[in-house]
């Protein structure tokens, strides 16, 4: 069903088979070499912004090595990631608090460890860091509709109105604090470009509201994630999001853009993870049906919680694939005694009709919300292992 050179070159396939033959399934495999690339390319295409890893995509200690030694500035949602990110020597000033839901103690911690850079979008949080990062650079977090658009929205939980984003920022500087900039995440996986320009306009009416006002000058707009990785419905190339964006910036800003914040997290380490499982058993649910039930050692609670609601539509394909192979739909889930561990049931993908128990599966571009996006030992199960090829 997929053409596994659509997604990876002969000479990495063959460099990972070479690397994974040996590994217990389920297992990722993340490959250093190529999120180093999409760091650089990310970089380049966006040569005036500053890179802010979103850890919670692909948390390994490698990953944070390498993303640490290119300069990458981390974005962390808690307590944890923080004390992983600075036990690798990173300091708090390349860090920024950018979970809006947090505990007073929490923000304590981060302060004392040098970080002075706080989402917010809501008051009582406002409140908070006020009082335990007294002096800190603050943005507030906008709602922006990611829409049908993005396979992963994010929304609704986090941000305010932009309204609301106006009069915290207000209280911010009233509470001594510093008002830093805004922010808006569109949403996971977007594949329509417009939406950063809905969303950087409503950043363009507070900065100027703003200063008219308020006299209060912003300095930063942090625009999130939501670039693309490489799963089946396609998306414009990454240089198609650089180039719009960018105009859409200086359409509202002229030549003086305010300082430029990206949170990346999938479109870094998307493409850079194959996830390896191995077939338990195939099964037809009466003696015509026309489809088979392929069960295997992952599923939705070790390394595929993103394919919730088919959301995100991972390429998979198998060790029988191959020219003349015989293909038949299958329904995909996985090895656990709940019944909402399947994984694609109504998007029809097809495997080899010589599939059989014990073969192996490749879910490709899955570096990102596997490895640790998971339970712990659901019905025993561990969770999945994650190795790094360098
Ligand atoms: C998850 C997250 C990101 C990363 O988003 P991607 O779409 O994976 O790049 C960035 N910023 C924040 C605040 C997030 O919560």
């Amino acid at each position: 069903m997929f053409n596994r050179s659509d997604y990876i070159s002969d000479s990495e396939w063959n460099r990972f088979l070479e690397f994974s033959k040996d590994l217990e399934t389920p297992n990722v495999v993340i490959n250093l070499h190529q999120i180093k690339y999409n760091f650089i390319k990310l970089r380049d295409s966006f040569p005036f912004a500053h890179i802010y890893y979103a850890v919670k995509a692909c948390p390994g200690e490698p990953v944070l090595r390498l993303l640490n030694e290119l300069g990458s500035n981390f974005d962390i949602a808690s307590r944890y990631e923080l004390d992983r990110v600075l036990s690798l020597g990173i300091t708090g000033d390349r860090i920024s608090y950018g979970n809006t839901i947090k505990k007073a103690r929490d923000i304590e911690y981060f302060y004392q460890n040098g970080v002075r850079m706080f989402a917010t979008d809501s008051k009582d949080d406002l409140r908070n860091i006020a009082k335990f990062a007294p002096g800190s650079r603050i943005f507030v977090r906008m709602l922006v509709e990611a829409g049908q658009s993005a396979d992963w929205p994010l929304s609704r939980k986090f941000g305010c109105h932009p309204d609301m984003a106006y009069d915290l920022l207000v209280q911010a500087k009233e509470l001594g604090l510093t008002p830093y900039g805004v922010s808006f995440h569109v949403g996971s996986q977007q594949r329509d470009i417009g939406i950063w320009n809905e969303a950087i306009a409503k950043a363009t009416y507070l900065f100027s509201s703003l200063e008219e006002e308020e006299g209060i000058k912003l300095s930063m707009i942090n625009m999130g994630g939501g670039f693309p990785a490489h799963y089946i419905q396609p998306t414009n190339p990454l240089s198609d999001y650089a180039s719009e964006i960018t105009r859409y910036l200086h359409d509202d800003f002229g030549d003086e853009i305010p300082m430029i914040v990206l949170e990346p997290g999938r479109s870094l380490v998307g493409d850079c993870g194959i996830l390896t499982s191995e077939v338990v058993l195939i099964s037809r649910k009466n003696n015509t049906a026309l489809q088979r039930w392929v069960y295997q050692d992952s599923g939705k609670f070790n390394g595929l919680v993103e394919t919730m609601d088919e959301s995100i539509k991972y390429p998979v394909i198998s060790e029988k694939d191959g020219p003349g192979e015989k293909e038949g739909e299958v329904i995909l889930a996985g090895p656990t005694c709940d019944s909402a561990d399947i994984m694609y049931e109504n998007i029809k993908y097809k495997l080899p009709l010589s599939l059989k128990a014990g073969d192996k599966l490749y879910w490709l571009s899955t570096g990102a919300y596997t490895g640790t996006y998971a339970s712990v030992e659901f019905n025993g199960f561990p969770p999945i292992k994650t190795y790094y090829m360098e």
